[in-house]
């Protein structure tokens, strides 16, 4: 299996995770926070067509997750499989409608049962998020098993279980609490962000990978860092105490270039020669979290 990201923030969140087939490889799309022309040009830099995605998995309704999902889908014929809650609040959001049922590429998923998309076995599990049904992951192929967690307030111990079960994870360590606090944002922001139904803190990432180190994991992403609340350099120095003694490497992924092809079947792969290290932005961006204050709001 490998994956990609052709993004990750709150900017928009898009991940590709394939099987690698040489001929007729299934390419699953997790998340799609991107617009169409924007999407298709990020393909184009990991080499891949927008007709080769096999499926779109979405995880919940935000937007920097889902407002590129029905476009795209709709442009390219790609099936799209999602939970009923978090269909209905994209109905309700305004990110399709109700006849895009009748196309027959929407399927309504359950957040504890197992699916398919081409020859990847998606093993959903529910997460405390501010969303309406939100889902993360596990992916699987022939014995291999990535994880992904984003978009998660805390860890739980059904959580933690399933991706005990992953040699390959994508985790969001989103914020420093110090800096979150420091921040310009609205104190009912930084409660949401902060909070148990928010995002997960680098310190609460590193409580995860201090859990999963020494089971079956042996590749990391760090994913979903705030530009204005968080530090690549921080994060990087963060994990490498933890994740250092287990001798598990990680990269990190970010918003604008998110992260180049990743072989994680072949044990002596290296992290991408494209892997960003110590950007960050000082700039107050304002769409920061936008997308999702306004969800937390309905
Ligand atoms: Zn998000
Ligand atoms: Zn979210």
């Amino acid at each position: 299996m490998k994956f990609s990201s052709l993004g990750s923030g709150s900017e928009g969140n898009c991940w590709l995770f394939s099987d690698a087939h040489p001929v007729h490889p299934t390419l699953v799309m997790v998340d799609c926070g991107f617009a169409t022309k924007e999407v298709v040009a990020r393909l184009e830099r990991v080499g891949v067509k927008p007709e080769a995605i096999t499926g779109i998995v979405v995880t919940h309704e935000h937007g920097d997750h889902v407002s590129g999902v029905f476009k795209f889908s709709r442009k390219f014929n790609t099936p799209v499989f999602l939970t009923h809650g978090t269909w209905q609040a994209a109905l309700r959001s305004k990110h399709s409608t109700e006849n895009y049922l009748e196309t027959g590429l929407v399927s309504l998923i359950d957040s504890h049962s197992s699916f398919s998309v081409g020859q990847v076995l998606i093993d959903p599990f529910p997460v405390p998020h501010d969303a309406r049904e939100p889902i993360q992951m596990l992916l699987r192929v022939s014995g291999f098993t990535a994880g992904i967690l984003t978009d998660c307030g805390h860890a739980t111990p059904h959580m933690l279980s399933k991706l005990s079960q992953a040699d390959a994870l994508v985790l969001e360590s989103n914020h420093c609490p110090t800096m979150l606090a420091q921040s310009p944002y609205p104190e009912s922001l930084k409660r949401r962000v902060g909070g148990h139904y928010g995002h997960l803190s680098n310190q609460v990432a590193c409580q995860i990978l201090e859990h999963l180190k020494f089971k079956r994991l042996r590749y990391v992403v760090a994913a979903h860092l705030s530009r204005n609340t968080n530090c690549p350099d921080l994060v990087s120095r963060m994990w490498a105490e933890v994740l250092g003694p287990a001798g598990v490497p990680f990269g990190v992924a970010c918003q604008d270039n998110g992260f180049a092809w990743w072989d994680l079947q072949n044990v002596s792969a290296k992290l991408p020669a494209s892997e960003p290290t110590g950007e960050s932005s000082g700039n107050v961006d304002q769409s920061e979290f936008d997308g999702e204050s306004e969800q937390a709001a309905a």
